[in-house]
């Protein structure tokens, strides 16, 4: 063994107690460090011939680059749709990396049945059926890559085609019918040879993001039973609208067409008692999409897929070695997703999901939920702000009051938000306005944050 790792290896608890301690300082800085900071010009070292051990090198890191780290983990993240990190989670996740196993096979260790165990648990945070069968990828995008591939294998096999053996080729386009889909669907499309060019939008109902029902159907009929799969939306982005899946479901009767859910932080919404009909009838979807890295506060990366189709979600993933032999009733998870060799990433649901029970998840959701509420109530009542869509769940999309705001007028005031260190939230455009959302999706967010946050954003549209 090389010296330095023979003496890292003796060192062992002292170089894990230096992790602990940086981590730790880290986490009791969060509500006071900024909380994003632009990136700089990236440092690029010359690799050493002889290293300096890791107790030196995690230092030199720490005292290099902290001061530099935002906080994004932390409570007024507001960009994009951002979790943190429970203590149980943090907690599990530091294991996966102690345990550092490969959960692609049966038969050398207990992991994958842990992974079975956290999907049982997310079946019923979700009360989805047990007909889901789901698996864990990265990430949203991931997942929904995963439901797309499966939708698009099922298509082909309405003309007795098979992609996965096949290929796309004499296919006809597969259109992916969507109200507003996520910016991943046209990057899944491009990956699975769809085409972003197959995303076509449906009629939306008036003044809201969610599809048309009757504007799905006359596309559906017009397809003249050519099969199409329909990406329904359970949040989107902006105004947090949700499809109304038990219509979009119903149409299933007279059309062949995959619906899969882009549930990826709405989801959570079947969580709380009083949100739980946004997402009633997902129950009859293909396949479904879910996040963990956001609403449930786990680390990055974590998603789940879930779907009815297992034996076509391994047509298209199975890893055919010869020595794999038949798939049979529980494949092994390396024929379920894109990769192979996979992260331990179900512990540190199992564990959350264990150590803060339904209950506990419930009162993240709900409590963003009043966040986003009270900042929204605040923004309609300003003279600066205006509302852009009313606060459905957890996302405030706004904009400044007065003509439509300019890009740069936008990005100048969020860029002042931000170098104030007390705020981030990104921008975005919605109904052919530029403005700006702040979503709130993280456990340690308290009242007292939305008035820092409401503080922080007055004083970057009135600068004196
Ligand atoms: C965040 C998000 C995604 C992409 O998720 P990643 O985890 O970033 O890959 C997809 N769809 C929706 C609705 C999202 O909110």
């Amino acid at each position: 063994m090389h010296p330095l790792l023979a003496a890292d290896l003796h060192q062992l608890p002292a170089l894990l107690a230096t992790a602990q301690e940086l981590s730790l300082d880290y986490l009791h800085s969060l509500p006071e460090r900024p909380v994003a900071l632009a990136t700089g010009e990236p440092v690029l070292p010359t690799l050493p011939e002889t290293g300096s051990g890791g107790e030196a090198a995690l230092r030199q890191f720490w005292e290099r680059f902290a001061p530099e780290l935002g906080a994004s983990a932390g409570p007024r993240f507001l960009g994009f749709v951002t979790g943190g990190s429970t203590p149980a989670a943090l907690a599990a996740d530091w294991l996966v990396s102690a345990i550092d196993q490969n959960l692609s096979n049966d038969g050398y260790s207990v992991v994958p049945n842990i992974e079975r165990a956290a999907l049982h648990l997310l079946r019923q945070l979700f009360g989805l059926p047990e007909a889901f069968a789901g698996v864990f990828v990265t990430g949203a995008t991931q997942s929904n890559l995963v439901g797309l591939a499966v939708a698009r294998q099922w298509a082909a096999a309405q003309a007795g085609h098979d992609v996965a053996q096949q290929g796309l080729y004499g296919l006809p386009p597969l259109p992916l019918l969507s109200g507003a889909s996520h910016s991943s669907i046209y990057k899944v499309a491009a990956v699975l040879g769809l085409g972003r060019d197959q995303v076509q939008a449906v009629g939306q109902l008036p003044g809201r993001e969610a599809i048309d029902p009757q504007a799905l159907e006359t596309v559906l009929r017009e397809l003249n039973g050519r099969p199409a799969v329909v990406v329904a939306n359970a949040g989107t982005v902006n105004s947090t609208d949700f499809d109304d899946l038990r219509a979009l479901a119903a149409l299933k009767e007279k059309y062949p067409f995959w619906l899969h859910v882009d549930a990826a932080f709405g989801g959570f919404a079947a969580v709380v008692p009083a949100l739980a009909d946004r997402v009633a009838g997902w129950e009859q979807a293909d396949s479904i999409t879910i996040d963990a890295h956001k609403w449930l506060n786990v680390p990055y990366d974590a998603a789940m897929l879930f779907t009815r189709h297992q034996a076509l979600q391994a047509d298209v993933f199975k890893n055919s070695a010869a020595y794999l032999g038949p798939l049979g009733e529980r494949p092994d998870f390396v024929h379920l997703t894109p990769e192979n060799s996979r992260r331990f990433r179900a512990l540190p649901v199992y564990l959350s999901l264990l150590a803060y029970g339904r209950a506990g998840i419930a009162d993240i959701v709900a409590r963003n939920c009043a966040q986003a509420a009270v900042l929204g109530e605040l923004i309609a009542a300003s003279a600066d702000f205006q509302l852009l869509a009313p606060v459905r769940l957890n996302v405030v999309c706004f904009t400044l009051a007065g003509p439509a705001p300019s890009t740069e007028r936008i990005k100048q005031l969020l860029d002042r938000v931000r170098d104030s260190g007390e705020a981030f939230l990104t921008p975005t455009r919605y109904a052919d306005t530029t403005g700006m959302r702040a979503a709130f999706s993280n456990w340690r967010t308290e009242a007292a944050d939305v008035d820092r946050v409401w503080r922080a954003l007055q004083a970057a549209a009135d600068p004196r």
